[in-house]
């Protein structure tokens, strides 16, 4: 009986790797419960209360007895109502409309919106005319202005989209997009609504363009918290590798729709937690530290807190491992700083060539692109690392759990951990 039982109980837990675990973690944060790792409904809260839990279960100790390491920005959020229909026809959000991240909060019922031909735009008179018709129709629901900017190029581009900043100081403003949407996160208010609409969703063919606009947005003073754990080197040592991933995403944009950040970076995030799992069993030379950041979708706040308040003198790090976009692999991976630590990017090429554990190790300069970048700027050799691969969903709302292959999760895996052993030991 025993033995029959544990043979049951030990067969699934061999096939129970690196990848799988990873796949319940992405499919769990990318999961509505978390809202986006965003802003609204504390989502960002909640998705770091779950990564400290996390590396409690596996472990982990904390510096000065806690995970966490809070600070506060100002950032605009849509809590609330989020709808938009023309003409009686409802556009979804995030798949046929999105709202300009700096959107103030905005109703109308019936907002009547012009378009601007190429004609108009070179023509100053005929511009004026037309303005002055729109600010002349009386409409009592508003008025606006739109714009199809990818008809466009050059000077007329140039031109169009001078004219929509001015235009937007006073008046809402539509842009017509033909391409997928990518929304970011913004830490100011504009003064007028500026919204994106799918120009597909759209009927050109009519004279006329009523909308009706239903957004609910607020600006926040944000408490955010950086997730901070880490393994002893197994002999006492004052040196320090680090993995980093940031684990906020753009949350939510009203109370219907989400970004769930699958590919950005809940992969970072599985990935930076099997480090996790890995270490807190197999204890390295050096102590090795896991940082999950938080905001870095407004602007790498996360990691730049962290540099200005490290919990250990930032020169004992060894190296800065950065893990952002795990979730594909097939055609390799790309590594930023690459030629700012040329001996270090050589260890890690030839570990890849004698393994074959992905098929390419692409060489990048330096860029501010995610949470390094910091680190870099503080003297800190630092690697940020990328997957490339068929999966181009960013920052809307297609990047889903769904879409991930995790072609190369485990092979990146154990490149890290070889790598970090070649790096340590060498220092
Ligand atoms: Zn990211």
């Amino acid at each position: 009986m025993h033995k029959i039982l544990s043979f049951l109980v030990f067969i699934p837990l061999l096939g129970f790797g690196q990848v799988e675990q990873g796949r319940l973690t992405v499919e769990k944060l990318c999961s509505p419960a978390f809202h986006g790792r965003g802003y609204v409904n504390g989502g960002d809260s909640l998705a770091a209360s779950f990564i400290a839990d996390e590396f409690g279960k596996m472990g982990c100790k904390f510096f000065r007895d806690s995970p966490f390491q809070t600070f506060r920005f100002p950032v605009n959020t849509f809590p609330g109502k989020m709808a938009c229909s023309v003409n009686g026809k409802t556009l979804v959000p995030g798949k046929e409309f999105v709202v300009d991240p700096s959107c103030p909060a905005y109703f109308a019922d019936s907002l009547k919106i012009y378009r601007i031909s190429v004609d108009e735009l070179f023509n100053g008179k005929k511009l004026k005319n037309k303005i002055s018709e729109a600010a002349m129709s009386g409409s009592k629901g508003g008025i606006g202005f739109a714009f199809h900017f990818s008809l466009w190029k050059g000077d007329t581009l140039k031109k169009a989209q001078e004219l929509a900043k001015t235009l937007g100081q006073s008046m809402p403003v539509i842009e017509l997009v033909d391409t997928k949407f990518t929304w970011s996160v913004s830490q100011e208010q504009n003064r007028f609504a500026l919204l994106q609409v799918q120009s597909s969703a759209l009927d050109a063919s009519l004279d006329e363009w009523i909308f009706r606009v239903r957004v609910e947005a607020k600006m926040i003073n944000h408490t955010a918290k950086n997730v901070i754990a880490y393994v002893p080197a197994k002999k006492k040592s004052k040196k320090y590798f680090v993995f980093s991933a940031h684990y906020d995403h753009l949350g939510r944009m009203g109370q219907e729709t989400y970004f769930p950040g699958g590919n950005d970076n809940a992969s970072g995030t599985a990935l930076l937690l099997e480090m996790a799992r890995y270490y807190a069993s197999n204890p390295a030379e050096v102590n090795v530290v896991f940082m999950a950041f938080a905001g870095e979708e407004v602007g790498l706040l996360g990691s730049h807190y962290y540099t200005e308040n490290p919990i250990f003198p930032l020169k004992e790090i060894q190296f800065l491992f950065n893990l952002d976009i795990m979730g594909s692999g097939e055609e390799g991976v790309t590594v930023v700083n690459a030629t700012l630590f040329p001996e270090q990017f050589e260890t890690l090429k030839s570990i890849n060539e004698k393994q074959q554990f992905l098929p390419k190790v692409a060489s990048r300069g330096a860029a501010a692109n995610s949470d390094h970048y910091f680190f870099t700027q503080k003297g800190v050799p630092a690697f940020f690392m990328y997957t490339m691969g068929p999966n181009k969903h960013y920052h809307d709302v297609y990047d889903t759990y769904e879409e991930l292959s995790f072609n190369k999760f485990n092979g990146i895996y154990q490149l890290l951990v070889d790598f970090e052993k070649v790096v340590c030991w060498k220092r």
